[in-house]
């Protein structure tokens, strides 16, 4: 069963369409590394998957639920799935352990105690134990980002988003953040994983899917994307970036 369908999901922003029909399906478990140059559409599609963007036609399906459907409990939908964005975002007068809790108090209303022993376990699985009690601007790039990914699992969704979570840091924290995804991976969480990390999409990807101009243009086993791409307009693309 597909954990995430959409089918022929279109979006526009005025008159300009940049997802054009766009047919996806991930299965639970499955991880999906989503590539392409800038400006085709790629954090558009990842926001459609939670409606943090107005879908424009088409459907979208995420654990059950139609996304388009007025109906739908977006609140609800959207705890089943976790988003880490570029840029972290956390809240710089808490504390690393406080950011972790916030949701999880707020939205599940669960017992605090509980929360923070989760998010305590969330803190050494990522590495930072010993940072719980640290502001965010004590913190590295690397680090911040690895909070953000920790503060999107104490909500133990089912399905994460990654929108380009390196490209923003220094190259050498950009391993420490893929290593938490790639565990995630092995972990068995569903996965769509914006990334311009080729190496990376091709290690831990079951599929990776080539998108241009709005369109799906080529998706395939990492092993046959990179190794034998048919579309000339992906052929371009992998002789620039690799
Ligand atoms: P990518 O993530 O692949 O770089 P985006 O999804 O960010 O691409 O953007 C795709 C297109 O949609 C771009 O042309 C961009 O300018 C446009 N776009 C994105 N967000 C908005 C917005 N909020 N309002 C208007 N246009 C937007
Ligand atoms: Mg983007």
């Amino acid at each position: 069963m597909s954990k995430i369908q959409t089918i022929g999901l279109r979006k526009s922003y005025g008159s300009n369409e940049v997802l054009k029909g766009l047919d996806v399906s991930v299965a639970e478990g499955e991880v999906v590394c989503v590539i392409g140059p800038s400006g085709s559409g790629k954090s558009t599609f990842l926001r459609c998957l939670n409606k943090l963007e107005d879908i424009t036609g088409g459907t979208v399906m995420v654990d059950g639920f139609d996304l388009t459907d007025p109906k739908v409990n977006l609140n609800e939908v959207r705890q089943h799935i976790g988003m880490v964005f570029q840029h972290f975002n956390l809240f710089p007068h808490m504390s690393v352990l406080d950011n972790i809790m916030l949701a999880p108090v707020q939205l599940k209303k669960a017992p605090k105690a509980e929360v923070r022993k989760t998010a305590l376990a969330l803190l050494d699985r990522v590495g930072l134990a010993d940072k719980a009690d640290a502001r965010p601007a004590q913190l590295s790039g690397g680090q911040k980002q690895r909070v953000a990914i920790a503060r999107a699992l104490a909500m133990q969704p089912d399905i994460m988003l990654f929108d380009e979570a390196t490209s923003a840091l220094d190259p050498e924290m950009v391993g420490e953040v893929l290593q938490v995804i790639r565990d995630l991976a092995r972990e068995g969480m569903t996965m769509v994983v914006v990334t311009h990390e080729m190496g990376f999409a091709r290690e831990v990807a079951d599929r990776v899917i080539f998108m241009a101009d709005g369109y799906i243009v080529e998706e395939n086993t990492p092993e046959l994307l990179f190794g034998n791409p048919q579309a000339p307009r992906l052929q371009d693309f992998l002789a620039k970036v690799l």
